[in-house]
């Protein structure tokens, strides 16, 4: 069955417009007074190599039912609940309203997947989209649905849900700090770096494993057990693209890398474990992996595998984290751990780091807190000076966790210094102590 898809978005955002190109053919009138579209719309299209059932809202409002946003606020529950996932669209030239923010709340409690997707953006800069992540949406997707513009990111954005259907579904519905939710975890790496070692190694390690009761149960794509922790059990859910790639080499026994399986992994994980050979690291696609999983704002672990092949250990281990903070900048305080997955040897230091980037990913500062750390890291260290004049900071707050993204409110935005940037995102990880995640920090043009 294809993955059902909801557009939803107030009036005029361009829905119908973008219902019009996934569906490639005039389905639905569009036009600019809101609300003009009375039919109920639901349609089978075929996006890149996947079918979806798209299902649009305003066919949901009933006329009858009072006044439009009343009509509106219904039609958005009614389209949650038909559809696996829903595309929540807001208008890039516009900005967010006080009515975006409200759709955006109920589809946030509405307990499925979202999409958030800025249209109207061709040929214009970035500020509207800085604005939809204080949406609590998560990542949003720019895109012009008059000039297809975005098209391949929004099917980027939809292909897992499409692809892991129930799995995606299911995830996504269950909160962080619900003990019962397994933490996804995807091992990702070079050919022959040990990925399919190190499954069979934590399969087989009883000390991870919390008896036969608890299980391990494995599916066409993920394999489940629960690790028991110092001071709680993680159910722990690991994507397992070696044993796909064992499937597939029945047909194909190149040992290359498959750069869609690594992908579909690393979304579908909230950790990443980037795999090196440390006989061999840090070569160009590790880095290339590596830097994948922080763009899509996952927690990475690096796991220097085959450390029984190391002879000076001591050595290396300086090296690997000289190594890390030159050629992976983007990653300061990434938590590098040595073990050999062939005899298990270090193997038991693994899980402890992979839930400790887990817990720094999901770090939550109070606006106050955050506020009053503004205020002295900008007097320690104020913003310089442009063309003579200094630039105020004024507030700011955390807009999201997964990871931890920020903004403040600034006088000139554009015009502050990368530098300064990395000195504020730097002393947030100082002073919050969130080591070992990607910090995303945006400025925001303030009065
Ligand atoms: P709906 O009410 O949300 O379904 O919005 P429509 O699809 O009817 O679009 C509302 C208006 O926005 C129409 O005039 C569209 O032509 C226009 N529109 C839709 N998409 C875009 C876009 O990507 N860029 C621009 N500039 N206008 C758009
Ligand atoms: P994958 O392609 O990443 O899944 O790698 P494999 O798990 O298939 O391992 C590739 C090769 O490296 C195999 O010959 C493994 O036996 C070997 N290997 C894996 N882990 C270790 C290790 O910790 N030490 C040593 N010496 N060899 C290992």
């Amino acid at each position: 069955m294809p993955l059902r898809v909801a557009i939803v978005g107030r009036p005029n955002v361009g829905k119908s417009t973008l219902f019009n190109r996934l569906a490639g053919r005039k389905l639905a009138l569009v036009d600019d007074t809101p609300g003009v579209t009375r039919d109920r719309r639901e349609h089978e299209v075929r996006f890149g190599d996947f079918d979806l059932t798209l299902i649009d809202t305003a066919g949901l409002e009933d006329a009858k039912e009072g006044a439009l946003e009343a009509r509106m606020r219904a039609g958005t529950e009614k389209a949650i609940s038909l559809a696996d996932i829903t595309l929540f669209l807001v208008d890039g030239r516009a900005g967010i309203t006080a009515f975006d923010q409200e759709l955006a709340g109920i589809l946030r409690s509405g307990g499925k997947p979202v999409v958030l997707v800025v249209n109207k953006t061709e040929g214009r800069g970035a500020d509207g989209i800085y604005d939809a992540y204080s949406l609590g949406l998560g990542e949003p997707v720019p895109i012009s649905a008059e000039h297809g513009e975005g098209m391949a990111d929004l099917y980027e954005a939809i292909r897992p849900h499409a692809e892991g259907r129930a799995e995606a579904v299911k995830a996504e519905a269950l909160e962080w700090d619900d003990p019962l939710k397994p933490l996804r975890v995807a091992i990702v790496g070079r050919p022959n770096a040990g990925k399919s070692t190190l499954v069979n190694s934590i399969l087989g390690e009883d000390r991870l494993l919390v008896g036969p009761e608890a299980g391990i149960t494995r599916d066409t794509i993920s394999v489940e057990w629960t690790w028991r922790g110092e001071d709680r059990d993680w159910p722990v859910k690991l994507f397992d693209t070696a044993g796909m790639r064992k499937r597939s080499r029945v047909q194909d026994r190149l040992e290359k890398m498959s750069v869609g399986d690594t992908i579909r992994a690393i979304r579908f994980a909230e950790v990443v474990v980037v795999m090196l050979d440390v006989t061999q690291p840090f070569e160009k696609q590790d880095l290339q992996i590596a830097d994948l999983a922080v763009r899509e704002g996952r927690a990475v672990v690096l796991a220097a595998n085959k450390w029984d092949l190391i002879e000076d250990r001591t050595e290396m281990g300086v090296a690997l984290r000289e190594m890390a903070s030159r050629l992976l900048p983007q990653l300061p305080g990434v938590p590098i751990v040595t073990f050999s997955a062939l005899t298990g040897q270090g193997l038991r230091k693994l899980m402890p780091a992979i839930t400790k980037v887990y817990v720094d990913w999901n770090a939550q500062v109070k606006t106050s807190a955050f506020n009053e750390w503004l205020g002295q890291a900008t007097t320690a260290h104020p913003p310089p000076a442009v063309r003579g004049r200094r630039i105020k900071m004024r507030y700011g707050a955390q807009i999201k966790t997964r990871p931890p993204t920020f903004f403040v409110h600034c006088q000139r935005a554009d015009e502050v210094p990368d530098s300064y940037q990395r000195y504020l995102v730097n002393a947030i990880r100082d002073a919050f102590e969130i080591q070992a995640v990607p910090i995303r920090l945006y400025l925001r043009k303030g009065e």
